[in-house]
């Protein structure tokens, strides 16, 4: 894949970018190395007011940030401008909280004193995919500077520009040269940089074949791995739900992103009681929707960010139809205007068993089954192989413990959308991947557990 700018809107080329060699690639890995020697040994303060900084940064530019995004994306401006306030607030909360996470914890043994340290690895590789372009690198940046480790980034080769704006911003921000770099590499030089022996270890965001390349290479080199792969969230509508609630957070979750989120809701689990209501409630704001210009203050619903996966989609739509599935609404690219725009789509009726339904719909493609109860649900929910979140709707305590001790997944969400916040563990279970990012369990994830015993 080239590494360019095209302008999901127009169908534009913007900018391109060469990519880098791998003998250019080594004289990062050798400045990345050299760096981490220094940078390991400056303290929690310096860490903190440089990520402060950086936070300053994300929200004195954040339109300039926002534009890039969208132009390189298509995501709708306002949703830019909200991911740019979430990344200076993940840098906020490890600028205020790493060094009380990564504290010392005495434990007492029959030493004079043991306790558990919590050092850096050293240089960890991040391939970042296109959907959250700042957010899902700023969500592994902020942890891992504060932890000491240096970082690389291998980003998305649609958002080059987004990659090197982030790479700046940790320079102006006052971190030491070279603790954070951006390679403009293809794919196939990720598994070659994973077998250099400075590289410690990898997390990658995007799906599970990316996922699986980069796992097989860190394996044979024995190094750790967080994976954050792909999603098809279920949410579950029961019969005590608050439906006009329920149906408003339903369309949020779809659309959000122009419905390319690996958390996004993606199939409706719908209660026979309320289902008839329910449908008709979507149906109608599905239709209300305003698709257009993602730069447009009112535009609900952008492009897709590339034309490959408007193809993917209507293929997995005409895939749903041939397996049984009606169409409610939607269903085909609009062709009628250039850009990479897919109508905002319901199916139903898709068999539960057929292939099709246990597949992720990376765009603004709702599927949405019945179920005669709460047992129906949860098999439903957890048949497929994906486990990343779930949102239930019940006021039923009962039934809300159920949800959340029966569904297999990363999180469980009732009377609410799936979706991260810095101080909440995020990842999943299954084909989701492995391994967590934000809170305190993500900031673990890079670090030696050093055990120290003391006679
Ligand atoms: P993708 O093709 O896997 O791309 C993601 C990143 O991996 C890009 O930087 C890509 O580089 C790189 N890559 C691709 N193939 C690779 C390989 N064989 N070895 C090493 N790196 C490789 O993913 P996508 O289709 O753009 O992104 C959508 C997927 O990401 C969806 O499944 C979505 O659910 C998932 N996602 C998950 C999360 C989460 O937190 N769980 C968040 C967002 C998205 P190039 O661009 O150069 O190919």
């Amino acid at each position: 894949m080239a590494i360019a700018t095209i302008n999901p809107t127009t169908g534009e080329m913007l900018k391109t970018f060469e990519q880098i060699t791998d003998a250019e690639v080594l004289v990062k890995l050798d400045l990345a190395n050299r760096a981490f020697a220094l940078y390991r040994q400056t303290s929690f303060s310096e860490r903190s007011q440089w990520l402060q900084q950086a936070a300053t940064i994300l929200a004195q530019e954040k339109e300039d940030f926002a534009k890039l995004m969208t132009l390189e994306m298509g995501k709708p401006l306002k949703a830019a401008i909200t991911e740019v306030e979430k990344c200076a607030a993940v840098c906020r909360y490890y600028a205020e909280n790493a060094a009380d996470f990564l504290a010392d914890v005495t434990v007492q043994t029959d030493a004079s004193h043991s306790f558990v340290s919590h050092q850096p690895l050293g240089i960890i590789l991040a391939v970042m995919p296109w959907n959250f372009p700042f957010w899902q690198v700023f969500r592994f940046a902020a942890p891992a500077l504060m932890a000491g480790n240096v970082g690389l980034l291998k980003h998305a080769s649609n958002v080059p520009q987004c990659a090197l704006a982030i790479e700046d911003i940790i320079r102006r921000a006052g971190f030491p040269q070279h603790v954070f770099q951006t390679l403009l590499i293809s794919a196939a030089q990720v598994a070659p940089l994973m077998a250099d022996e400075r590289v410690k270890a990898a997390t990658l965001t995007g799906s599970e074949k990316a996922g699986i390349s980069l796992a097989v290479a860190a394996s044979k080199e024995i190094k750790k791995t967080v994976l954050e792969l792909g999603g098809s969230d279920p949410f579950i509508v029961l019969a005590s739900a608050d439906l006009n609630t329920a149906a408003a957070t339903a369309t949020t979750a779809r659309m959000l992103n122009n419905g390319q989120s690996c958390i996004a809701a993606k199939r409706f689990i719908l209660a026979e009681e309320i289902a008839d209501e329910f449908e008709q409630m979507l149906l109608t704001k599905f239709q209300a929707l305003k698709i257009g210009d993602p730069l447009e203050p009112d535009t609900d619903i952008g492009p897709l960010a590339t034309p490959s996966i408007v193809q993917e989609l209507e293929q997995q739509v005409k895939t749903a139809v041939q397996s049984g599935g009606k169409v409610l609404i939607g269903g085909h690219a609009l062709t009628e205007r250039p850009g990479n725009f897919f109508q905002p789509t319901i199916i139903i009726d898709i068999p539960v068993d057929a292939p099709i339904a246990k597949e992720e719909f990376f765009g603004p493609v709702a599927l949405l089954f019945r179920v005669p109860d709460i047992d129906a649900a949860i098999a439903l929910a957890n048949n497929t192989p994906f486990g990343l979140g779930a949102s239930a709707w019940t006021t039923n305590i009962s039934e809300q413990k159920r949800l959340i001790a029966e569904i297999e997944a990363g999180a469980v969400f009732i009377n609410s959308m799936v979706k991260s916040d810095p101080r909440l563990p995020f990842g999943g279970t299954k084909r989701s991947g492995y391994g967590r990012e934000l809170s305190i369990q993500g900031l673990h994830e890079f670090i030696n557990l050093k055990t120290v015993w003391i006679k």
